[in-house]
């Protein structure tokens, strides 16, 4: 048995206990996937695949897509929608967070849950509109982080032409 540097026994049992759960077999290739992304959360699945194969070299990238993907269903993985970038996967399940992306460099966050429990929201329905019954309501707050911020050439609402500048990596 390899003992891997970020690996938590105490996190493997529970996931295997949750796994046994669902009707689905412990593997390698599972805990190796939620470790992966419990060590990084907010991992693409080209991240989680990288980090998987550094330690299951023999897994295929396509393998990890397909455990991500169950995983997802099985509701061990949330998989979260960002605007301009492949979705993105994380352990934190079942809390009704809502997270915030920078539309400047990406990076996401975490957001605690407004009200605590979901729906966080609740709509107001246009009169004859067919009502549904609102289980979860997902925000995406969107803006720019403080690196971002900081950069003078990022200006995204004006449309005057302005030269080329080069950014400044921070
Ligand atoms: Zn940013
Ligand atoms: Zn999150």
């Amino acid at each position: 048995m390899t003992t891997g540097t970020h690996r938590s026994d105490a996190l493997e049992a529970q996931w295997s206990r949750a796994l046994h759960s669902l009707g689905r077999r412990v593997t390698r290739q599972r805990l190796a996937v939620l470790a992966a992304v419990e060590h990084s959360p907010h991992s693409t699945a080209d991240d989680a695949a990288a980090a998987v194969r550094a330690e299951l070299p023999h897994i295929t990238v396509q393998s990890v897509y397909v455990v991500l993907a169950d995983l997802t269903d099985a509701g061990l993985l949330r998989r979260i929608e960002t605007p301009h970038s492949p979705a993105r996967y994380e352990t934190r399940v079942g809390d009704n967070h809502h997270h915030a992306v920078c539309t400047g460099c990406g990076r996401i966050e975490d957001v605690d849950c407004a009200v605590g429990h979901a729906p966080c929201l609740t709509p107001s329905w246009a009169p004859g509109s067919g009502r549904m019954t609102i289980q979860i309501a997902e925000v995406m707050y969107q803006g720019l982080c403080d690196d971002c911020r900081d950069i003078p050439a990022q200006s995204t609402d004006h449309s005057t032409d302005s030269p080329q500048k080069e950014h400044h990596e921070r």
